[in-house]
């Protein structure tokens, strides 16, 4: 069975980029745009990773990642963060919040599926 993805991005392109990318390296994706909705979608689905923006309207990615630790049920779920500034603070502040892994924009094709890989192979789920 093949590894359940949940994308939160509110960039339309972006998002159409890590489908594309994502379905075409045999991931199940669930796409969300909107932060407000995430946790809902979490419950629903139950990923078994989620590649976080952190720059989205209302509410950050950074807080989202918090409170998906926060939750007993979410607490072990792989984060990717990813956010539109590089830099040692931006990593920082994202693997303080509880980030398995962490992307600068601009995403290219081989470090999103690498770090996904990765973090799903930490976490014990077969790849293929
Ligand atoms: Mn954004």
């Amino acid at each position: 069975m093949s590894a359940r993805i949940l994308v939160v991005e509110d960039d339309l392109l972006n998002r159409m980029f890590y489908h594309e990318v994502l379905e075409s390296r045999g991931y199940d994706v669930t796409l969300v745009a909107d932060g407000a909705l995430v946790l809902d979608e979490v419950k629903r689905i139950s990923p078994d990773l989620i590649t976080m923006d952190i720059q989205l309207p209302h509410i950050s990615g950074l807080r989202l990642i918090r409170k998906l630790r926060e939750n007993e049920a979410t607490r072990s779920i792989p984060v990717i963060a990813i956010t539109a500034f590089a830099g040692r603070g931006e990593q920082e502040k994202a693997m303080a919040a509880g980030a398995n892994g962490y992307l600068s924009k601009p995403v290219t094709v081989d470090r999103l599926s690498n770090s996904i890989r990765q973090a799903l192979e930490t976490n014990g789920h077969a790849i293929g």
